[in-house]
């Protein structure tokens, strides 16, 4: 072998083992990125203690696709001298299951009960991880209807859009203790209010109301920073907005947004859109202009101001002209 031959071999055989060096932390890295994800998917879900005793989680706010792996509803906890009660359970049995770990690591006493705050599946795809003896699951009168004529249908329609991984352990579970109008739940030493709304975000609203703390878990009665759904109905949520706004509450839980705001001040942003879109609506029926044309212009001027605007004005525009056009 010459001393060019000997060169050229020592460089083959440096740069083999750079390969191989490059490649085994590659896999490792890879192994290491997969476990991290692993730890995340079966991670506590990151809940915050708002209040002595009340926790919450906020959610990044999205629309409903795989990505956000069902989380994209707040969703909490109270707890109480001797039990439990949780408000939400996400939009997956994922998600519902994190929210359980992060219940185990707060306290060990038993749930009692899991209050779902309406129908929307963002709020009760993560039920069925609290399916187990002693758990009651809570909801407005008009839950058990809703969810008749709607339950399987979302979760056909999300199975396409959140892919079946996530769907598959969802069920409807459908309240047994339902809210008329006002029921009041003893956590020990610790009393949480329930109130039943007429139509409003849906017709099967409920807000949550932890007298020893004064924290109002709102569901989607209140929506910052995302763009309200309406679901229900507008005119009921403008009329019903004042008595929302006199419930006591020091701090509020949004179904969508920043955990922990105060009260009622953070009611004003919603105001003001369901204001203007209804004002606008208004305006187009008054001139005779048809339902396309309103979906597409009535509360343009709240665009910058909210997230997801193109995901559901056209929606909330084509609902409110339905409704208010019969005034
Ligand atoms: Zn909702």
């Amino acid at each position: 072998m010459t001393r060019m031959d000997r060169t050229l071999c020592n460089q083959f055989v440096i740069a083999m083992l750079v390969i191989i060096t490059v490649a085994i932390a590659m896999i490792s890295g890879n192994v290491a990125a997969q476990e991290k994800q692993q730890d995340t998917q079966d991670a506590p879900l990151d809940v915050h203690e708002i209040a002595p005793g009340v926790y919450a989680h906020q959610a990044p706010i999205s629309i409903m696709d795989a990505r956000t792996g069902g989380d994209l509803a707040n969703v909490g906890f109270i707890v109480g001298d001797e039990a439990v009660a949780v408000i939400d359970t996400g939009g997956s049995v994922a998600i519902g299951r994190r929210l359980l770990a992060a219940i185990k690591k707060v306290t060990d006493k038993p749930i009692r009960y899991v209050i779902n705050t309406h129908e929307h599946p963002d709020h009760i795809f993560g039920d069925a991880a609290f399916d187990m003896p002693g758990v009651t699951f809570v909801g407005h009168k008009n839950m058990p209807r809703e969810l008749q004529a709607r339950g399987a249908h979302y979760i056909e329609t999300l199975r396409h859009t959140m892919g079946d991984a996530l769907l598959k352990d969802v069920r409807i579970i459908v309240p047994t203790l339902l809210v008329d109008q006002d029921t009041r739940l003893d956590l020990g030493h610790r009393m949480i209010d329930l109130h039943a709304w007429p139509p409003m975000h849906t017709n099967c609203d409920v807000t949550v109301f932890d007298e020893t703390t004064r924290t109002l878990f709102t569901g989607d009665l209140l929506f910052l920073q995302h763009v309200p759904v309406i679901d229900g109905s507008v005119l009921g949520w403008l009329k019903n907005m004042d008595a929302l706004a006199a419930i006591p509450a020091r701090l509020a839980v949004p179904g969508h947004g920043p955990i922990g705001v105060a009260w009622p001040q953070a009611l004003a942003d919603e105001k003001r859109y369901f204001t203007t879109l209804t004002k606008d609506l208004r305006g187009f029926i008054k001139k005779g202009d048809d339902i396309t044309q309103a979906a597409r212009d009535a509360g343009k001027s709240e665009a910058d101001k909210w997230r997801l605007f193109n995901d559901y004005n056209p929606r909330n525009a084509t609902a409110g002209f339905a409704e208010l056009e019969w005034e």
